[in-house]
């Protein structure tokens, strides 16, 4: 969604004449992880991709089909011999629909090259390596917009597809980020000149997330920005002298998370078969057997009874959008209490977010759920997480606003309400489904404690068994980021030999 630091482009361009052609696949748009506020939030990157490339004189052609066929149709336009594309880590059927560009290339003699654009590696022979070649990456130089002639062929206009036509479930997020390059730019020198003084200590807050965040998610997404061109941005604002103190260390923090998204999305590059099954295949069948339809529709419609949760998931109804530890707690909820699997809790969430990166959604799903064998059970209590992060309720208030009137003893509590108290506020807490007069609000789907309890015991059962531990160091050595241990953590004075050691973490 960029003509900027796009390689594709740039190696097309210093061939011949160029054809530029953005496919809209039905069949990705039927994927249960995609929405319609994603389709939105393309087109609008479109737009903006449309008049990025009419100021170099070239045509932006949108079309509609699956894309051997729209290559079929443009070979019979005019013969080509070359494609050029960005490598993509998508979800499977990207992949398999890359698997058959291959095929259809190799039957009508087009040379496809596919152009690296993040610090994702292609069969990567060790992750010792990584670390390496994504800095090597990220150092290289940025490529300019290149010049182009446009190619003379002959192309119906085409009317660019409205989601309706489609035919599938309407799910806009009003409150959604916006899309397109000229977007993304001005939320990078927002970021970069003014907001991240807020990012260390603002960003796991719900409230202060939503500016101390960059908000650049949707933009690494969907490619308006590249990896390397953010990267160098904040290179160089943490170059200058006089940078305060509290920016450059939020800078830190923000540029290790840019390695994480690579890191991330290298899980899934380097196995596919993470946004289908266990990571670890020692907790297969610990979820399967035992979706609870009732548990995931009261965690879908916001009525799980937990103010925080609901909120959080009104918020994203809403806007698309999360911070990471929300983000997390949402997970956590749905895989512990809940006893949800990560899969169709997955694909919802994938349609909730505007940022849906595959690589990097799974394999936080997994990891939130406990089923990738080399992480800490991490388990969010909804209370406490309102309590340290949304302290005077302001967050969830706004969100529900049927507890505006609920005073803050039992704001995230409510199901603890005296009756008399309830009458105060005008919020009756009963049975989901029930009948109530007034305002209502959900008993909680379950007991908290207990269901948490009993969640942890299996887990943990499974955990300490022989084939959990055993197939442990294999995820290791295909999936952990390497690490030299911080000074900081270190109990003894190190020998040379424990010096090199790595810690294993994510
Ligand atoms: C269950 C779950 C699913 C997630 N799904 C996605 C997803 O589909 N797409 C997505 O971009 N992020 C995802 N994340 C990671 C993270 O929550 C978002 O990247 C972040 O909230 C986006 O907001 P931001 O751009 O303001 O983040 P910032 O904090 O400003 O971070 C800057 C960039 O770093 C990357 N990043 C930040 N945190 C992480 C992380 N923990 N892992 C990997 N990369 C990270 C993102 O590209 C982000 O845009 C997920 C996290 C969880 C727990």
């Amino acid at each position: 969604m960029r003509t900027h630091d796009n390689a594709a482009l740039a190696c097309a361009a210093a061939l011949g004449p160029v054809m530029c052609v953005y496919i809209v696949e039905p069949s990705y748009w039927r994927s249960p992880d995609t929405s319609q506020r994603q389709f939105d939030f393309l087109r609008e990157c479109l737009r903006d991709l449309f008049v990025q490339l009419k100021a170099c004189g070239v045509r932006l052609h949108v079309v509609t089909g699956e894309v051997t066929e729209v290559l079929t149709r443009l070979q019979h336009a005019h013969t080509f011999s070359h494609l050029h594309s960005h490598e993509e880590t998508g979800n499977g059927m990207t992949y398999e629909r890359d698997k058959a560009v291959a095929r259809w290339c190799a039957t009508h003699g087009v040379r496809w090259q596919e152009h690296v654009q993040t610090g994702v590696v292609r069969r990567l022979p060790s992750r010792n390596t990584w670390t390496a070649l994504w800095t090597q990456r990220m150092q290289a130089p940025q490529l300019s917009t290149p010049v182009m002639t446009p190619a003379p062929w002959p192309w119906p206009e085409e009317r660019w597809p409205d989601w309706p036509s489609w035919g599938l479930a309407p799910d806009a997020a009003p409150q959604r980020q916006t899309g397109g390059r000229q977007a993304a730019i001005q939320t990078l020198q927002s970021f970069l000149n003014t907001r991240s003084g807020q990012y260390r200590g603002g960003i796991s807050s719900p409230l202060s997330a939503t500016s101390a965040c960059s908000r650049l998610s949707p933009y690494l997404s969907w490619g308006c920005l590249s990896m390397r061109e953010v990267v160098q941005a904040t290179e160089q604002t943490l170059s200058q002298p006089d940078l305060d103190p509290w920016t450059r260390k939020g800078l830190v923090a923000f540029t290790s998370r840019l390695h994480w998204h690579c890191h991330f999305m290298q899980k899934l590059e380097s196995e596919p078969a993470i946004e289908m099954r266990n990571m670890h295949r020692g907790y297969d069948g610990l979820r399967e057997g035992d979706w609870n339809a009732e548990h995931f529709e009261r965690l879908r419609t916001a009525t799980t009874g937990w103010p925080l949760v609901d909120a959080c998931v009104t918020m994203l109804q809403q806007t698309g959008w999360l911070n990471f530890r929300m983000r997390a707690m949402l997970v956590s909820v749905a895989a512990y209490p809940l006893w949800l699997h990560w899969k169709e809790v997955g694909h919802w969430l994938a349609g909730q977010f505007v940022d849906y990166e595959p690589g990097i959604h799974w394999s936080q799903m997994q990891m939130q759920s406990g089923t990738t064998g080399i992480n800490t059970t991490r388990v969010y209590n909804p209370i406490k997480q309102a309590q340290d992060h949304d302290p005077q309720g302001v967050f969830v208030r706004r969100w529900l606003p049927v507890l505006r009137q609920v005073p803050d003893t039992w704001l995230f509590e409510p199901w603890k309400m005296p009756p008399s108290v309830q009458a105060q506020c005008g919020v009756v807490v009963g049975p989901q489904g029930g009948a109530h007069v007034g305002a209502h609000w959900p008993e909680p789907v379950v007991d908290l404690p207990a269901a948490t309890r009993t969640a942890k015991a299996l887990l943990h059962a499974r955990r300490n068994t022989p084939q959990v531990r055993e197939g442990k160091q294999a995820i290791i050595e295909q999936h952990a980021s390497r690490r030299a241990t911080p000074p900081t953590k270190r109990r003894h004075t190190p020998t040379a030999v424990e010096d090199k050691q790595i810690q294993w973490d994510f």
